[in-house]
């Protein structure tokens, strides 16, 4: 792929939950993508932008590693790779208000529940193990952290563990599988990131004039 120096490089979600709220934030921001949905990227025709569509978890990698300049990625995924990483050249430049969903801990029904010392000794299966360890942590509780990159709301019929910690947003998921949450341990919206690395003197002008579109876009919105 050519690389175009003086153009920003925006990564966003190729499908998924976030992929229609950043097309449309990019669209209310004025901006006309060229492609079709299938490519990789698309050029803005309007604007010194690339975008790239990619996996929402490796959004803040490219961004931090300043592959892209700019991303929009859930907080949940962004506080994981925080978390995770030595030194994250990345920031949150505006919360977006949108794709609010909550990591909760939850269990089967019949589970009794008293509170986070009830984990005591406990696995706990989630696909946040940093951001489920930070919070033990605050708890002041030992428990062992079982990573699984899907399907977590499987975990207590497997006997994979007896709590998980997953994303929830109407619980719907949760109900079916007969669990229940417990606690909540972290409340995320999708976010625009930008990296914090040098930018060359076009493209922090590009990515100021980004940036004052969206909080154009955000301000009719509240
Ligand atoms: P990808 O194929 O890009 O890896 P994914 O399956 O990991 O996608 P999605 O399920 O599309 O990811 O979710 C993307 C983001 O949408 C989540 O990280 C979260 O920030 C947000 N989100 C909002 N509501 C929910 C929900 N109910 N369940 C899961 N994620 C949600
Ligand atoms: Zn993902």
């Amino acid at each position: 792929m050519l690389v175009d120096a003086d153009r920003l490089h925006i990564a966003i979600q190729k499908s998924g939950r976030l992929s229609d709220v950043s097309r449309q934030l990019l669209k209310d921001a004025g901006l006309r993508l060229q492609n079709g949905r299938n490519a990789l990227t698309a050029r803005v025709e309007n604007f010194p932008a690339d975008i790239m569509f990619v996996r929402d978890d490796d959004i803040p990698t490219f961004v931090a590693d300043g592959v892209c300049e700019f991303g929009i990625v859930g907080g949940n995924v962004l506080e994981e790779f925080r978390l995770s990483s030595s030194e994250p050249a990345i920031e949150v430049v505006a919360p977006l208000g949108q794709a609010r969903c909550s990591l909760k801990l939850a269990a089967p029904e019949a589970t009794v529940w008293e509170g986070s010392s009830t984990l005591e000794g406990q696995r706990i299966a989630t696909s946040y193990p940093a951001i489920v360890t930070r919070w033990l942590a605050e708890q002041g509780v030992r428990a062992s952290v079982v990573k699984m990159n899907g399907a977590v709301e499987l975990a207590p019929r497997l006997r994979i563990a007896p709590f998980i910690c997953d994303l929830v947003s109407t619980g719907a998921t949760l109900e079916a599988n007969g669990l229940r949450p417990v606690a909540d341990v972290f409340d995320s919206e999708a976010v625009l990131v930008r990296t914090t690395r040098d930018l060359s003197e076009p493209k922090r002008v590009q990515g100021e004039a980004l940036l004052s579109r969206v909080e154009g876009v955000l301000q009719t919105k509240d």
